[in-house]
């Protein structure tokens, strides 16, 4: 597949958006795969955008009709990844970043064993609490369900390829960007990218 699959996954309050906000802008060749979910948006975000937000009732309909190519409940609310549009993109040569959590990394990576799967840690569990509060945009109740969620999420960083500490934005923003551009780079890749270059090198 000519395109770049990259996963990343994150416990809320890594910094995680942020990040890939802050690839999309610095590497253009990457674009973001757009999830379904049943989540209420949250101030600012905009349907199509973040999510493409929908009621259970769609929600499930998609399911049974095998549009995602994963989905899970996370934290109470269900999520879904396009399996039609992501594959047409890959492709079509066009990198592209899944923002998922764990479990539907593994459903993924299944799926796509070239992927590279990126995990992103906070510096301790005691800053992701601070982080969490900072935020200022969920309940007590949703944060506390988050920071058990979130420790239940790290238990899974050793499935990953990289592991990106996000104690200082900038560090952590080259890190990603760096990964990133060393998968696209990897020989299946520039493989599917240039096949008559290859065949040629690569004939007797
Ligand atoms: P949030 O509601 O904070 O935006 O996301 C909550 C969690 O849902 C995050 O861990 C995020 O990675 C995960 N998530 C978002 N989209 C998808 C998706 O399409 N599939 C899966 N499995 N998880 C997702």
């Amino acid at each position: 597949m000519p395109g770049t699959l990259i996963i990343v996954t994150a416990p809320s309050g890594a910094g995680k958006t942020t990040l890939v906000q802050g690839l999309l802008k610095a590497d253009t060749g990457v674009q973001l795969s757009v999830s379904y979910t049943t989540r209420a948006p949250r101030p600012g975000e905009a349907d199509g955008r973040e999510y493409r937000f929908v009621d259970i009732n769609r929600f499930r309909e998609l399911r049974d009709a095998g549009e995602f190519l994963e989905w899970a409940e996370v934290h109470g609310n269900y999520y879904g990844t396009s399996k039609a549009w992501l594959r047409s993109e890959l492709d079509a040569g066009r990198d592209t970043l899944v923002e998922i959590d764990w479990q539907g990394a593994q459903q993924v990576r299944k799926m796509f064993p070239e992927s590279v799967g990126i995990f992103i840690l906070p510096p301790s569990m005691d800053e992701l609490e601070r982080r969490l509060r900072g935020r200022g945009t969920d309940s007590e109740e949703v944060i506390i369900r988050r920071l058990l969620g979130a420790r239940g999420e790290m238990r899974h960083v050793s499935e990953f390829d990289y592991v990106i500490i996000n104690n200082e934005l900038p560090d952590a923003l080259e890190d990603l960007v760096a990964v990133v551009r060393a998968a696209r780079l990897r020989y299946a890749n520039q493989h599917a990218r240039h096949p008559s270059y290859f065949d040629f090198l690569e004939k007797d």
